[in-house]
């Protein structure tokens, strides 16, 4: 018999919309790719009753019930009282888990208050899993037939204690090992990539393929399950070949990677520097790369010209070339790269000058029409994009674009897409 899971998150902030439920959509795909089957979700708020009533429907129709947030001590630890009592099981304090609580405070230079060692109480004869993210900790347990596993709320805790704790926590449940690997691919929209590989998509069983876009990029996972992680290891590596054979250097990463930290990485291994000239994109471009530690070798600076005089005046873009062509146009974007390289001294300068919308700018081009610019040592390169999808994600596909310029140039790759 096949496991079902249901899930439970707890939280009124989520029924009244101020949030949405990542958390369900994260465990959703994590246990299909594991196999366990999911046929309900629930979303009650912060209410003992009702959250009863949730688990006592959930027992009834799934052999595993995860729950998510109400664990914090503002909730009055709201979700382990109550599966505690469904399940017959009193609380119990647990004396790693309020050394662990106190410590990560400590850390985080918070005060610890009283109702913090609530936290601490946990079902008994449950596995805990320590919070190495946060301070409440989770916990699995077994009752009947079933297992519960209760996960903390933010996203940030509730993603990691899952992955490291409640799947070794089910591991005797999922048949062996489980391997995936995602794979990152920028320049190829996701209908295009599914074209492509529906065929197969649809025929693989193990490891499974499936596609996810994301923010202008398009995610391919393969999982695949076997007796042990090297089994499940050497069926994923021949798929991943056959992908990057299809799909060759669209693919710029895997699992953890992203465009900025391939670009990181690229500039340190060649010991070069990056500038950014950022017209729609705000500064986009900086702050994506800003976000990495490590940065500061790498990254000398940008300018956000927003304003025509500001890329004439601080860039040196040519007023000729503003009035001729406006400042969304190819030899803007290039003077632009140039001129932020000029500027900073950096090896490379990237530029990106586009229409964001909702309107088109006053020379009429049309939302989402992005030059974005590369310029180095005796050479440059600018690329025509037609982002689509509301401001944020245009600005978004943009400053993607601009990495993918520098990481196409850092690995030899024609620039065109
Ligand atoms: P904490 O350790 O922070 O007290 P908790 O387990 O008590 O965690 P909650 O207090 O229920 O969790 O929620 C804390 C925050 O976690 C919420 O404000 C929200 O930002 C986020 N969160 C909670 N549930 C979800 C969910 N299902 N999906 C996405 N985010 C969530």
């Amino acid at each position: 018999m096949p496991h079902v899971a249901e899930l439970i998150a707890v939280g009124t902030e989520l029924l009244l919309g101020s949030i949405a439920n990542t958390d369900g959509q994260f465990l959703s795909q994590e246990l299909s790719a594991l196999g366990i089957a999911v046929y309900h979700h629930t979303v009650v708020g912060d209410n003992p009753g009702r959250l009863r009533e949730a688990v006592e429907l959930a027992r009834s129709r799934a052999d595993l019930i995860i729950t998510t947030g109400g664990l914090g001590p503002t909730c009055d630890d709201l979700t382990k009282t109550v599966l505690a009592e469904c399940f017959g099981k009193t609380l119990v304090y647990n004396e790693e888990a309020a050394q662990r609580m106190e410590a990560y405070l400590r850390r985080a230079g918070r005060a610890i208050t009283p109702n913090n060692y609530q936290q601490a109480y946990l079902p008994e004869g449950c596995v805990p899993f320590q919070n190495d993210w946060g301070t409440a900790p989770g916990c699995g347990f077994e009752a009947d037939e079933a297992r519960v596993v209760m996960l903390p709320g933010p996203p940030s805790e509730c993603q990691p204690m899952f992955r490291e704790r409640a799947v070794p926590f089910l591991r005797d449940w999922t048949n062996g090992a489980i391997v995936s690997r995602t794979l990152h691919i920028f320049g190829m929209g996701e209908s295009a990539v599914e074209d492509l590989l529906r065929d197969r998509m649809n025929s693989m069983v193990n490891p499974t393929l499936a596609p996810y876009a994301k923010e202008g990029e398009v995610e391919l996972r393969l999982t695949a399950r076997a007796e042990n992680e090297a089994g499940a290891r050497a069926l994923v590596a021949p798929a991943e070949e056959e992908l990057r054979g299809l799909l060759g250097e669209l693919i710029y990463g895997v699992d953890g990677d992203n465009l900025e930290g391939v670009c990181l990485r690229l500039l340190k291994e060649q010991g070069l520097t990056l500038a950014a000239a950022e017209s729609c994109t705000g500064g986009l471009m900086a702050k994506r790369i800003t976000d990495l530690s490590g940065a500061s070798a790498v990254f000398r600076g940008g300018v956000v010209s927003y304003w025509s005089e500001v890329k004439h005046s601080v860039l040196g873009v040519p007023q000729a070339l503003l009035d001729t062509y406006g400042a969304v146009s190819e030899p803007v974007a290039r003077a632009m790269a140039q001129g932020v390289r000029a500027l900073t001294g950096a090896d490379l300068g990237v530029s990106v000058t586009g229409v964001a919308g909702p309107d088109p700018d006053e020379r009429g081009n049309p939302v989402g029409l992005v030059y974005v610019g590369l310029a180095w040592d005796g050479g440059d390169f600018v690329r025509e994009v037609h982002a689509t999808g509301p401001r944020g994600r245009i600005r978004q596909s943009a400053a993607s674009h601009g990495f993918d310029l520098v990481r196409r140039r850092l690995t030899g790759l024609a620039l065109e897409v």
